[in-house]
């Protein structure tokens, strides 16, 4: 069995959710084992409906009103009996701000090993070899899972392509009576949602970023104008944080956000290892450079050598209008 911990909001499944189901489903096929996607919340009904049309054995839905609140004690206290009843092969939770606040807590009440953060996997032979990065993502680091399972890992956002999680299911939905002992009396005590559409790039389907290329903060203009004609979300290199022209939550690469949308759009920056790290996984790369020789033209499936500042504009307004239908 694998278990999938899925993270939900307003009654429906978070897009790291899919990420981790494709995970599993890939597992699956190579070592056989069935996917259950576990809920944990209060009235968790809608999530585990939508979730159950996915390709996936079961669903497990642990309702209860002291999950109402996400808190690490209390997950950890309701997957550890569940875990201790169902005996799973393997438990993959995001790499995000929840997964990585209860995961590590989990494997030390589970005395098993957790790896965190992976980006792949491999079977040899019967033994599961799961990938992680380290070094600011200058290196992987495959890590061979040995004795009893439960195995748990946290999984990178971005690692596994969300939308080709495997539909066309009609899993069991079951009920876990958890035994908890009231709410925990750790409490969150604020929730800020990032700005949308811009600071949760993982889940993005296209991107166009820009790197120090602009030159200055006001030419950004081309990169907004740009993907508000092609409905993309905007990220950026390091360089262009460090300089204060965006937010920090808008750099993507090894000390930012990890990406794999399905078009990424790369202008003006050259392609160092610590940015391809971040979207080399994306499906299809555009880069936009002046030097040939930029390193980001080694992974780009697509290029165009000339001046941004050209491009960019009458890319835009082709896009406009095709929109306007002209
Ligand atoms: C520990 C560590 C962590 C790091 N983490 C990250 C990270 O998370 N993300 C990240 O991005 N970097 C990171 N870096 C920095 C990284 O090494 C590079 O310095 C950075 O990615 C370069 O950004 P850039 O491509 O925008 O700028 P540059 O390397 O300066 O490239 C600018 C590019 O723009 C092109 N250009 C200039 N003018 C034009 C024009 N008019 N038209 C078209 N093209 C033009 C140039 O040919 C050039 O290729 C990290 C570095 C370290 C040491």
């Amino acid at each position: 069995m694998i278990f999938v911990i899925a993270e939900h909001n307003n009654g429906r499944p978070k897009p790291i959710t899919n990420e981790l189901l494709v995970a599993a489903q890939r597992v699956s096929r190579e070592f056989g084992q069935p996917v259950t996607a576990i809920v944990l919340g209060e009235n968790t009904a809608a999530v585990a409906d939508d979730l159950k049309s996915r390709k996936i054995d079961r669903v497990i839905r642990i309702d209860d009103p002291n999950l109402a609140q996400y808190s690490p004690d209390t997950y950890v206290t309701a997957l550890n009996g569940l875990l201790a009843d169902e005996k799973p092969f393997l438990v993959i939770a995001g790499h995000t701000t929840q997964g990585y606040d209860f995961a590590p807590r989990l494997a030390v009440k589970l005395r098993r090993p957790l790896i965190a953060g992976m980006v792949d996997f491999e079977k040899h032979g019967d033994r599961l070899i799961l990938t992680r990065q380290i070094f600011n993502a200058k290196m992987n680091m495959k890590t061979a899972v040995r004795g009893e399972a439960p195995y748990l890992a946290t999984a990178s956002p971005g690692a596994f392509p969300g939308d080709e999680v495997e539909g066309g299911g009609n899993a069991e939905v079951v009920s876990y009576a958890a035994q908890l002992e009231g709410p925990s009396t750790r409490k969150v005590v604020d929730r800020a949602e990032a700005q949308k559409g811009q600071a949760d790039l993982s889940s993005a389907p296209i991107i166009i970023s820009g790197g120090r290329g602009l030159k200055q903060k006001e030419n950004f203009q081309v990169i907004f104008d740009l993907a508000q004609s092609i409905g993309g979300s905007v990220g950026a290199s390091r360089p262009v944080v460090d300089a204060e022209w965006l937010p920090r939550e808008y750099q993507i690469g090894s000390s930012g956000q990890t990406v794999s949308p399905r078009l990424y759009i790369a202008v003006g920056i050259s392609g160092a290892i610590q940015h391809l790290v971040g979207m080399q996984t994306s499906r299809c790369i555009v880069a936009i450079n002046k030097d040939a020789e930029a390193p980001i033209f080694k992974v780009a499936h697509y290029g165009i050598v000339d001046d941004l500042f050209k491009v960019l504009p009458a890319l835009t307004k082709i896009f406009n209008d095709l929109k306007a239908g002209s």
